[in-house]
């Protein structure tokens, strides 16, 4: 259903200014900010200031710009094909203005709107490619704001592709038919192999990949993003990981992977959980590679999203090895892990000068046999440790740690639902530790965190972990008063 949209005051173009004269009157700030902002094109700036300040000048030199060293005189604005009145002077920009108007020049007056034929935009620039923002009357601060916003969206390689796509037009259009044809061509080269490599700085391979898709007019190869997609704050996705998602025709994502960030990708993409949570696998890992493997034969662009980053107990090393066997291209994308959100939220240093100077990535589970792992070794020797899906082994680990040599004392912290905003924080010591198996209300995802340099952290904001130390899930309730 059609919605009617509010109609703009300004309607936005792009006017032709290649080698044109642009005229900008003023010496100060505002023709200072109008040049640099025209000095993004290669239109021929023409200043017309009898007293141009310093940078103004120096901003003239750089950029090859033609200076009027004179009184302001409407015959400075002939042939040009836009100008400022930018003087900051409010009777001479009324006289620029009334000038160009007489001339047929559209004018634009710096802060007087009630003069001005057109306004300019707050400018993404990736050119050939430019994203120009107006917000009318709203004022710069928002223009600016959303200009940042777009700018890091986008990712710098834009420009480069736009320009080997102008540089491939003719030829596209002569080897492919109008229609399906040249359209999935340009889709594929937008968002295939031509874009990945030129993403990567790789100039000469894009190139030679989007002759090659040209030429064998194959169907466009798939391609598997394995993505960390952090702890679970949305403004925790690295960038990449957001552009690829906003990218992809497919998004195959772990249970632990909040719904806000799988829903940031495109409305019409495809969206496959495959679940693995603790006690619910929706798929093995052999039918998750084999779908993988389906959709990239398939020529489906995927995003594989796990939680925290995909290298890190995310089992990627077999997705990866499954898509080389089958030879489909992949990359990586890391993401913030567990640990680190955890060590954020609670203000931790991982490595303290004089305390720990290693980390050890653990799950835990290793514990079971009957020789201790090396990890336990570091720990002992100072090593701060993180034990990632740790709660159900926790006495397993608090025991065989200090059963090793490792004080009972040694600090812990513990985090539920690192990075959201219902995230729970314990303190305690090793001693401490076991309780966590036995309480019902930790339902999110635990990290644990053991070391001396535990000790650096900032327990305002947490609570002790010994209330539970004996009582188990009973003490819950009061726990629950005592926060
Ligand atoms: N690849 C992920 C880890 C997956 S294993 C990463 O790099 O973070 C799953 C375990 O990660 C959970 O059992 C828990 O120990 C930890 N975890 C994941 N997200 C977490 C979060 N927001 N808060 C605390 N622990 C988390």
């Amino acid at each position: 259903m059609p919605q009617a949209t509010a109609k703009l005051n300004a309607f936005p173009v792009f006017m032709r200014v290649e080698g044109e004269a642009v005229a900008i009157v003023g010496g100060g700030e505002e023709a200072l900010a109008k040049a640099r902002l025209i000095g993004q094109s290669s239109a021929v700036l023409r200043i017309i200031a009898d007293a141009a300040g310093a940078e103004l000048l120096a901003f003239i030199a750089a950029d090859g710009a033609i200076h009027i060293a004179a009184a302001y005189d409407a015959a400075h604005l002939e042939g040009a094909v836009m100008a400022f009145a930018a003087s900051g002077n409010e009777a001479l920009d009324r006289r620029v203005a009334e000038d160009a108007r007489r001339m047929g020049i559209p004018v634009n007056a710096v802060d007087r709107p009630e003069l001005c034929d057109f306004f300019t935009p707050a400018l993404v620039n990736r050119a050939p490619v430019a994203i120009a923002i107006g917000t009318e009357g709203a004022g710069p601060v928002l223009a600016q704001m959303l200009r940042s916003r777009i700018d890091r969206m986008l990712s710098p390689s834009v420009g480069p592709l736009a320009s080997l796509a102008a540089s491939l037009r003719g030829t596209a259009e002569r080897l492919l038919p109008k229609g399906n044809a040249r359209r999935r061509f340009w889709s594929d080269f937008f968002g295939g192999a031509p874009a990945r490599a030129m993403a990567a700085g790789q100039l000469s391979q894009a190139h030679d990949a989007a002759v090659d898709m040209l030429l064998s007019n194959a169907p466009a190869s798939g391609h598997i993003a394995l993505v960390g997609a952090g702890p679970g704050a949305e403004d925790l996705l690295t960038l990449r990981a957001h552009r690829l998602l906003m990218e992809a025709d497919v998004i195959v994502h772990d249970a632990l992977v909040p719904e806000t960030i799988v829903a940031m990708g495109r409305r019409d993409a495809e969206r496959l959980p495959v679940g693995k949570r603790k006690g619910c696998h929706t798929k093995s890992q052999a039918e998750i590679n084999a779908l993988l493997i389906e959709l990239g034969r398939d020529g489906k662009r995927v995003v594989r999203l796990k939680s925290g980053d995909p290298l890190v107990f995310g089992r990627a090393g077999e997705e990866m090895a499954a898509l080389r066997d089958a030879g489909i291209a992949y990359e990586v994308v890391p993401g913030v892990t567990a640990a680190f959100a955890a060590a954020a939220d609670f203000e931790l240093p991982l490595t303290l000068r004089g305390v720990s100077s290693s980390m050890v990535f653990t799950t835990g589970h290793d514990l079971k046999g009957n020789s201790l792992p090396d990890w336990a070794k570091l720990a002992i020797s100072g090593a701060t440790v993180a034990v990632y899906m740790g709660r159900s082994v926790a006495a397993e680990v608090a025991g065989r740690l200090i059963e090793a040599g490792l004080s009972p004392d040694t600090a812990v912290a513990v985090v539920e639902n690192a990075s959201l905003a219902n995230r729970r924080r314990f303190h305690g010591t090793l001693a401490d530790l076991p309780s966590l198996e036995v309480r019902a209300d930790l339902t999110g995802p635990v990290m644990t965190i053991i070391g001396d340099a535990v000790a650096g952290a900032n327990f305002e904001r947490s609570e002790p972990l010994a209330a539970h130390r004996h009582e188990g899930a009973a003490q819950t309730a009061a726990e629950g008063a005592e926060r």
